[in-house]
């Protein structure tokens, strides 16, 4: 009987209950599931060279058996992994330099393939790059001929279930898997991106017979997978953009006119682009559903005014929504003072307000006395009714996914939305993130800020340092100081916060010294930053917390501990809590790691953020970028941002041209499609049942 692709792997050949169970560890249960489970690298056994002809000086892949092998002891007190390997031709040793720990795994008797330069040390010696183990002492051979002239998978293993096995599960019933493999991308999409078909495709990525044919494999499965996520996301733009219910603004020049009379500066190029953006979606048909993306300090909450003083001018009411209550509070302080000149005053929805005073603001905003209103995310999303609502800016939307923008928009009546990110995304990152919306980009900062002198020093300077936060506190300056708090070593890095802050209050009296981490309460740790905003505390020693929109300006020193540990965005978006007035401000990378001065040094040279953001796009790949787990669970699996800007625009452009055409995926040649997204985003399937 043919294999079916939704079965157990347990039918396979040579699969019994106990190798099901350690594939279901590793996710894989399906036949399907085997298939996508694809090799993490590859050993390029193209050329294997007998032993004998090793010759000094050149690279090789050998196969041979271990002979004997030793850990030795070196003066250095380096320990070194020795094994000699024989194969018809001859014997050859191999040395692991510190890696004793390999003498738990390879064993007398195994065959070994090896790859690595030959040098010579008292005789020829390999100093493999990669081994792998080709059989036990005991197993029937996987022979030299099986091996040689073959680029080999090393699959992801677990307990139970070696990477040898999987190999030779997956060689054995390949042809047979790979036979029944259907095909649900469109054709014209694949041939667009150049990329094989899916069954073709496995063949690269599970027997590829040259080095480097795995990755058309690869890509081919990253198309998949974007397209798959370009169709959620288109969905969920078709969804944002139909829904114009309510507002109809008009271009009225009233408030708004009044404000850029009122600045007390000029707006940038940028600024007025951006805002002629934004007209032009509020007073058109569609509805708006627009990104305003750009470094902290390129003048957004400007740019976000504007729009509001549209939306109110035309008779509607505008919303603010923060994510924190702090935030709410200094962007109500914010938008106070430069509303002040018109006689506009922000009404507030905090959470410290009396129930009474609440139920007053609930009041004002649904009779519409409240024209703009400022209040956090929950509190607004919590039983608002407004009077006329008709245009909600959202602060810092990296914390929202795909759906939860979507369930904004069916909430009342539909207004228009503004989402506001001070985090610089690469475009390919930009257009996965937040592919539902359209995107406006703020590059220049307004003209005359001076760049944050950015430094990198180590432990010895510390004195020097401490003596300068000393210094700028007698001038009426504030300080930070970050400390790095990583899920993995959470609790010694909290104690080492705590200890860093108390040695701080100690070196640095008579100044005040506060901390703040993200296992404070809220309350708790809004009141210390507040006491900080307020100039109680002279230096606040902070985790990553304080990243997002702490807007202190008097604060104009930033010294960052352990720098290394952080991502380049990250300590961009860090070093955005200084220079934010006209002082001139100053980070300081504190690092003794000699590897990571390179990349600090190249980051300390560069103020902007959409170049770091691509450089930290290169460095750390998709998986880890911050924000992309929370984007409503689409991580990717085979797709690399960094690589496949091309396949994103493909994938992008074929799947808006779809939706187009059925909005629901639900004609009959769609089906398979459909089946296919619902399986890998789940949730994102949900954009697809309403409306
Ligand atoms: P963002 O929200 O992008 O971080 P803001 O809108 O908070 O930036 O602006 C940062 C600071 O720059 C504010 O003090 C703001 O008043 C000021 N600002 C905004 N636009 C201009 C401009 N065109 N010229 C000078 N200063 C500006
Ligand atoms: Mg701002």
């Amino acid at each position: 009987m043919p294999i079916r692709l939704d079965q157990s792997v347990q039918f396979l050949r040579g699969v019994g209950p106990r190798r099901a169970e350690a594939f279901a560890r590793m996710g894989v249960r399906t036949v399907e599931d085997l298939l996508y489970h694809i090799p993490h690298r590859y050993l390029d056994a193209t050329s294997v060279t007998p032993i004998a002809k090793a010759d000094v000086g050149s690279e090789v892949a050998i196969v041979g058996r271990v002979v004997s092998k030793a850990v030795v002891p070196t003066r250095k007190r380096l320990r070194i992994f020795r094994a000699v390997l024989k194969d018809e031709s001859g014997v050859i040793e191999c040395a692991w330099p510190g890696q004793a720990f390999l003498d738990r795994t390879i064993k007398q008797g195994q065959l070994l393939l090896v790859t690595g330069p030959v040098k010579y040390y008292h005789g020829r010696q390999v100093v493999p790059r990669e081994q792998v183990v080709l059989s036990e002492p005991d197993e029937d051979t996987e022979s030299e001929d099986f091996v040689s002239g073959l680029v080999l998978p090393v699959y992801p293993a677990t307990e139970g279930l070696s990477h040898r096995q999987v190999r030779r599960l997956v060689a054995e019933h390949l042809d047979e898997m790979v036979g029944t493999v259907e095909d649900t991308l469109p054709g014209d999409l694949r041939r667009e991106a150049g990329v094989p078909g899916l069954q073709r495709a496995f063949v690269l990525l599970h027997r590829p017979s040259a080095p480097g044919e795995w990755e058309g494999g690869r890509r081919r499965l990253a198309l998949d997978e974007l397209f798959d996520l370009q169709l959620v996301v288109a969905r969920a733009r078709h969804l944002a953009k139909a829904a114009k219910k309510g507002p109809t603004f008009e271009i009225r020049k009233e408030l708004t006119s009044a404000l850029k009379h009122a600045l007390p500066f000029e707006l940038t190029a940028g600024q007025r682009r951006t805002i002629r953006e934004i007209t032009a979606d509020m007073t058109g048909a569609a509805r708006m559903h627009r990104l305003l993306m750009g470094d902290v300090g390129t003048g957004k909450t400007v740019v976000a005014l504007f729009s509001m003083l549209l939306a109110v001018e035309n008779g509607y009411q505008a919303v603010f929504m923060a994510p924190t209550e702090l935030l709410a509070e200094q962007h109500a302080r914010i938008l106070g003072e430069l509303l002040a000149p018109l006689g506009i005053q922000p009404e507030t929805l905090l959470g410290k307000l009396s129930a009474q005073e609440k139920a007053a603001v609930r009041e004002r905003i649904a009779s519409g006395g409240a024209r703009v209103i400022v209040g956090t995310h929950a509190l607004i999303q919590e039983a608002t009714d407004f009077e006329r609502l008709g245009l909600v800016v959202i602060d810092e939307q990296h914390r929202f996914g795909v759906e939860q923008r979507a369930a904004l928009i069916e909430k009342g009546k539909a207004p228009d939305v503004l989402l506001r990110a001070a985090t610089p995304s690469p475009r390919t990152l930009a257009l996965t993130l937040y592919g539902d919306l359209d995107i406006s980009v703020l590059k220049e900062k307004p003209k005359g800020r001076a760049p944050v002198r950015t430094g990198v020093r180590g432990s010895k300077d510390r004195e020097k340092i401490y003596a300068f936060l000393k210094e700028r506190a007698a001038e009426g300056r504030q300080a930070y100081v970050v400390y790095p708090v990583i899920e993995e070593s959470e609790r010694v890095d909290l104690k080492a916060a705590t200890t860093m802050a108390e040695e701080l209050g100690r070196r640095l009296a008579p100044l005040s010294v506060g901390l703040v981490h993200g296992r404070m309460k809220s309350e708790e740790r809004d009141d210390v930053m507040r006491r900080f905003r307020d100039r109680e505390l002279d230096v606040l020693v902070a985790t990553t917390v304080i990243e997002v929109g702490i807007d202190v300006s008097n604060a104009t020193v930033m010294v960052i501990e352990h720098p290394e540990r952080f991502g380049l965005a990250q300590l961009h978006q860090l070093r955005g809590r200084v220079g934010r007035g006209a002082e001139e401000s100053h980070c300081i990378l504190l690092c003794d790691e000699s590897a990571a001065l390179l990349r600090l040094k190249r980051f300390a040279r560069t103020q902007d953020g959409f170049k770091i953001a691509d450089l930290d796009l290169k460095e750390r790949g998709m998986g880890e970028l911050a924000g992309t787990r929370q984007a409503g669970g689409f991580s990717l699996r085979y797709a690399q941002l960094e690589t496949d800007g091309d396949l994103v625009v493909a994938a992008r452009g074929a799947a808006l041209e779809l939706i187009a055409r059925d909005a629901t995926l639900s004609s009959p040649e769609h089906r398979a499609l459909r089946a296919r997204v619902e399986r890998r985003y789940e949730r994102g399937m949900e954009l697809f049942r309403v409306g």
